[in-house]
């Protein structure tokens, strides 16, 4: 399977690139289709590193809107646990192909999930064509018996996932230390290591989490963390607005990703914008994230990177607490290497997307800071995964049937309103 892109403009060069068993085989101005190669035209288009999804629930799209404006354990205790009760895997699976769509549409190319019924989300991401870390939220309710339970069932799907091939990576996924008893989240980083796998939890999201975590354990977060072996260069934490000082040492000394997810803090009001400065200065791998399309309420990462911007602007005050090209890094996975980014270059995975050079809001010129503070996912005309076209000419296959039955679903479980609902 082969893939040649013609006259696409790369750093204000035109050149070509072709892709043969999704890896970037050449690039640059010489480059040229061979016979039997699909042709992708970018004559009017500019060529990208795909973006990365560094947190998110793909399937919650099927809850976008539904219980917007609450609290954060007001939302989640009396809508969202209560509608996921009623989910299936059909379900699990027609919410997740409206995620990839609309993470094709805006020029995602891989994420990383935290979902129920994930052998569904790996079936979704497969018939996509996009690739991601799934797992399932491991939640005992602090109680190390039904722990044991959680454990058999994800050692089950850890099993499952892993035959999957190479679109998914299987991940092991505590909610978070809040709903998750101390042998449980020992098991899971003991599963991490032993297999090789990441582990990605939510930390520190909320400050309740400080205090709630002192009362049980008498340490910090970070702390219990490191206690358990869950600190450590294949972690994501997802937020991490609430570390302090010493919290911010630990992490960085053991390696872990910290990804930020800047619409999803605002819009359940955490209380504290991301510590961006205090994560470089200790070099702190930092990645972007939505979180779930019902607390966001959109997946589109070229929206969520200038909110990363400017709120980090904002909390300095000082226009360059965070420049374009390190917002634009950070998006596309370059400042946090585990999230699984990769650049545009011959010998990786043939990634990435075209955006229209014509689009008003990238004119004229100053591409990263058109692409940071103007564009969104609108901008994007192609996406590519694996060297396979998954969006071409701003069309995706089968986008029909896959907003119908994932409307269908959401209506079945009842969180839909009226008017979507005749
Ligand atoms: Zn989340």
């Amino acid at each position: 399977m082969s893939l040649a892109v013609v006259g696409a403009n790369l750093d204000g060069a035109r050149v070509g690139l072709r892709a043969v068993d999704g890896v970037i085989v050449a690039l640059g101005p010489d480059v040229e289709p061979e016979p039997g190669d699909e042709v992708l035209d970018g004559s009017a288009h500019i060529l990208l590193p795909g973006l990365v999804n560094g947190h998110t629930h793909a399937a919650m799209t099927l809850f976008r809107g539904y219980g917007s404006d609450l609290g954060l354990m007001e939302w989640l205790e009396q809508r969202i646990w209560p509608a996921e009760g009623r989910l299936d895997d059909d379900a699990v699976y027609w919410g997740t192909r409206l995620a990839c769509l609309e993470m094709i549409r805006s020029g995602t190319v891989r994420f990383w999930d935290m979902y129920w019924h994930p052998e569904a989300v790996a079936r979704a991401v497969q018939d996509s064509g996009v690739r991601a870390s799934v797992g399932f939220p491991l939640v005992d309710g602090m109680d190390p018996e039904r722990g044991k339970q959680v454990q058999a069932e994800g050692e089950r799907t850890l099993d499952a996932l892993a035959e999957l091939g190479p679109h998914i990576t299987p991940s092991l996924t505590p909610h978070a230390i809040y709903t998750v008893s101390e042998p449980t989240l020992e098991w899971a980083a003991g599963q991490a290591a032993d297999r090789g796998l990441p582990l990605h939890l939510h930390f520190l999201e909320i400050e309740d989490e400080i205090s709630g975590c002192e009362t049980r354990y008498g340490i910090r977060p970070a702390e219990l963390l490191d206690r358990v072996g869950a600190l450590g260069p294949n972690t994501v934490l997802a937020h991490g607005v609430w570390m302090d000082q010493p919290e911010l040492e630990l992490v960085a000394e053991r390696g872990a990703t910290v990804v930020t997810n800047p619409a999803s803090n605002l819009k359940l009001a955490v209380g504290r914008i991301f510590p961006y400065e205090a994560m470089r200065a200790h070099g702190i791998p930092v990645g972007l994230g939505t979180d779930g399309a019902a607390s966001n309420n959109s997946l589109d990462l070229l929206a969520e990177v200038k909110l990363l911007a400017l709120l980090q602007k904002h909390r300095q005050r000082d226009p360059k607490a965070m420049p374009a090209e390190e917002a634009w890094a950070i998006a596309t996975g370059a400042q946090a290497p585990l999230l699984g980014g990769t650049p545009l270059a011959v010998g990786q995975p043939a990634d990435f997307v075209l955006v229209r050079e014509q689009a008003p809001a990238l004119e004229p010129g100053h591409l990263v800071a058109n692409l940071v503070y103007a564009a969104t996912g609108e901008v994007v005309d192609a996406t590519v995964v694996d060297g396979q076209v998954l969006m071409r000419d701003g069309v995706v296959e089968g986008e029909e049937e896959i907003v119908a039955r994932a409307r269908e679903c959401a209506r079945r479980l009842g969180v839909t309103d009226e008017r979507s609902s005749d």
